[in-house]
């Protein structure tokens, strides 16, 4: 980033990238090929002796600009769009895992990043070791000879444990293993644009931020191979959503906050995971590594099952719909939806219980989001 501009400033103003009619809004380049001006200049393109655009799966401008806004943001090398988070995730696997090598990840890390190496990647003779990566020990014992990827996830997903990223990374660096994060800094940085970062509920899309040139150029050809990449129209979406993150963020978090505290405060709730709340196990870790608690909470009730189903049910302001990060609120109950194929042993093992219900808080008005809770929880 340049050293003048802050990041509030730079989600809106964009990469240096401008389009030749001076438009403010980088526009929507609709074309799935490019023309080439002289035999000599499409030769020079596929040499990689220019930047130019060739064919809008291997890059696209409105793309292009969208990869160029994140990196920078990220204080990465360059980014690589893709069509998904899950995209971005066979990417990033493709790219160094294979037959005989051995990639630790974390245990409750997004389910079909997890499934995929239990079910196709093994297919294919790779190893994977699932760990709670927030136990440093485990992820040190986990190594072996023939291990290529450390893959984290943190704050997990459903259960908002946190890992110290840097404390994985230098024992990381020790072995010579590159270290992916979906969603925060390392070597390689993974987002799932579809949630915060595009924030509208309206689109799917993802990006590998890498902090070399080195790994670009190893992972680009990857997903160009792939065919995971981001159309123009969802590029230009996410680039929209993304000028208000600073402003979404604030306000979902300190509405999250509030509804924490709400939460922790109710008899009906049996125990709260929010890490703005000092209850949080790893509350000093998070005031280190995160910026923010976020808006992301895991809440049990003290009733069973058919409660929390009668609690879901009688929600009028917060959406019950998985996905996270966005604009509404967005509740859901993992072990009847996103988890309900792990067996209840697996399920119990990634800290994802019965009673764990997961809130994504968005930027309605706090006190009828409140509202909304309380009048649920009367009803159980
Ligand atoms: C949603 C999500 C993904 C997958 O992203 P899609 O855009 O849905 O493909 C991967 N990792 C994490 C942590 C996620 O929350």
């Amino acid at each position: 980033m340049e050293p003048d501009k802050g990041f509030d400033t730079h989600v809106v103003h964009g990469s240096s990238m401008k389009d030749q009619f001076g438009s403010v809004t980088f526009p929507i380049y609709q074309t799935s090929t490019f023309r080439f001006e002289s035999a000599d200049h499409g030769a020079q393109c596929f040499a990689g002796a220019n930047d130019d655009f060739i064919y809008t799966r291997i890059n696209n401008p409105t793309v292009r600009e969208l990869e160029k806004t994140i990196a920078m943001l990220e204080n990465g090398f360059d980014g690589i769009a893709t069509s998904s988070g899950m995209g971005a995730v066979n990417t990033v696997y493709m790219s160094f895992l294979e037959a005989g090598k051995h990639v630790i990840c974390h245990e409750t890390c997004y389910g079909p990043s997890r499934s995929m190496l239990e079910n196709q990647y093994a297919k294919f003779g790779v190893q994977a070791s699932f760990v709670d990566t927030s136990k440093i020990e485990e992820v040190r014992s986990a190594i072996k000879d023939n291990t290529v990827l450390i893959f984290l996830e943190s704050p997990a997903n459903p259960t908002v444990t946190v890992t110290d990223i840097s404390a994985v990374a230098e024992v990381a660096r020790q072995h010579d293993i590159p270290v992916c994060v979906d969603n925060t800094f390392c070597n390689i940085v993974l987002h799932s644009l579809t949630k915060s970062l595009n924030g509208h509920a309206d689109v799917v899309a993802g990006m590998i931020v890498t902090k070399t040139e080195k790994l670009y150029k190893k992972l680009r050809p990857v997903m160009v191979g792939l065919g995971c990449c981001m159309d123009p129209n969802q590029a230009f979406l996410v680039r929209r959503g993304l000028k208000t993150l600073p402003l979404r963020v604030k306000q979902s978090q300190e509405s999250a906050w509030k509804i924490a505290k709400f939460l922790e405060e109710h008899d009906k709730i049996a125990w709260i995971r929010y890490p703005g709340l000092a209850s949080h196990p790893q509350h000093e870790l998070c005031k280190r590594m995160m910026k923010g608690p976020g808006n992301m909470m895991s809440f049990g009730l003290r009733g069973g099952l058919e409660d929390g189903k009668r609690f879901l049910d009688s929600l009028k302001v917060c959406v019950l719909a998985v996905s996270l990060g966005g604009v509404e609120t967005l509740i859901q109950h993992p072990a009847s939806m996103t988890h309900a194929k792990l067996s209840p042993e697996a399920r119990l093992a990634g800290g994802v219980s019965d009673d764990l219900v997961r809130l994504s808080v968005g930027i309605e008005d706090v006190d009828e989001l409140i509202a909304d809770l309380s009048q649920a929880l009367e009803k159980i």
